[in-house]
């Protein structure tokens, strides 16, 4: 079985780490007997060059995260992290000084610019990564959205004046708080869809959502070319899982993205943007939204508290999906 999954950053990882434990346990989805990949679709919109280092902070939280090696209560940076690189940087003057960056985590970006000035695609960069945090090994292949460099930019009132800055000037700088007008992706219209990636949609046997950012996180990958067009068109069942519960993200500002491009914050409404390509949607219990045609509403518990908790979820979501099995025949 072909399971694919689009990510983000913490939210997308714990959910595909889940994933990965569920499929420990039941190594053998649905009636089929074959072995189970897992192909995930990384967004690279979060990209950021720092020191002259290219930084892929949502590609890096989930080898991180699904390799074993991330700091577990931040949910994103390694454990076990030392910051010597960084204070040196500070006595020196160097900006930006709000962004973290460890001296493990420093070596992963050192490594990635080194092979992308040498002209290696940042495809093969992460298959290399992946490597090092044993991907292939759990059956995991991770796929950056594209190879093409692009940027989310937030437009912001300064002033009176419209400025645009680097998402992660607004998220990590500004924790959010300016008022944001719309995202651009820089690059994005010219930029093609990675190796892989659109053929991982198209022959999945399930395609899952984690509870990432819909805006910034997976909205950014429906924004390549070819992407959302592959998704409507799989035969493969979409499963998706709420990231608001009671109207709120569990982390993160997911509202304020949400509330940025026009739209509500509810399960309902995040569903309403998928609305094209998803088959079944699961939200917490107490949520109001119910089934109607061509979309199955699921109601359980969302908080990814643990591990196990996460692979519930997950186990959850491939359930419905197994369930409602090729064909679109949904509801
Ligand atoms: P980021 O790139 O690190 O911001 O991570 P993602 O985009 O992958 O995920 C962020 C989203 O995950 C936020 O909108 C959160 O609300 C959501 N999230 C985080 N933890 C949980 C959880 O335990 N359950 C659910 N349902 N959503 C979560
Ligand atoms: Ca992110």
């Amino acid at each position: 079985m072909r399971i694919t999954a689009l990510a983000g950053g913490v939210g997308g990882a714990r959910f595909l780490r889940g994933l990965r434990r569920h499929l420990a346990q039941h190594p053998t989805p649905g009636s089929s007997d074959e072995p189970v990949s897992l192909t995930v679709i990384g967004n690279t919109g979060d990209d950021i060059t720092l020191f002259g280092l290219r930084v892929c902070p949502d590609i890096d939280t989930l080898l991180y995260t699904l390799g074993g090696g991330v700091h577990e209560e931040q949910g994103w940076g390694r454990a076990d992290e030392t910051h010597s690189l960084s204070d040196e940087l500070a006595a020196l003057g160097a900006e930006p000084q709000w962004f973290t960056l460890g001296d493990k985590d420093f070596a992963t970006h050192v490594y990635r610019s080194q092979l992308l000035a040498q002209g290696v695609p940042l495809s093969q960069v992460v298959a290399r990564l992946s490597e090092r945090w044993g991907l292939g090994q759990q059956g995991v292949t991770l796929l950056p959205m594209t190879d093409t460099p692009v940027e989310t930019h937030v437009v912001i009132d300064d002033g009176g004046d419209q400025r645009a800055i680097h998402f992660q000037e607004w998220w990590v700088r500004h924790r959010a708080a300016v008022p944001a007008k719309r995202f651009v992706v820089a690059g994005l219209d010219r930029a093609t869809a990675g190796p892989g990636v659109l053929e991982a949609i198209r022959e999945a046997d399930v395609v899952l959502l984690p509870p990432s950012n819909p805006v910034v996180s997976i909205g950014i990958i429906l924004g390549v070319p070819g992407v959302r067009d592959a998704l409507r068109g799989t035969r493969a069942p979409v499963v998706g899982v709420s990231p608001l519960i009671d109207g709120r993200p569990v982390r993160g500002h997911a509202d304020v993205c949400l509330q940025a491009i026009g739209v509500a914050a509810t399960s309902e409404a995040v569903a309403g943007l998928y609305a094209d390509f998803l088959d079944a949607w699961l939200v917490s219990p107490d949520d109001p939204m119910q089934s109607r045609p061509g979309l199955h509403v699921e109601h359980r518990p969302l908080l990814m508290g643990s591990l196990d908790a996460a692979a519930d979820l997950a186990g959850a979501a491939l359930a419905r999906a197994t369930r409602l099995g090729p064909g679109r025949t949904t509801a």
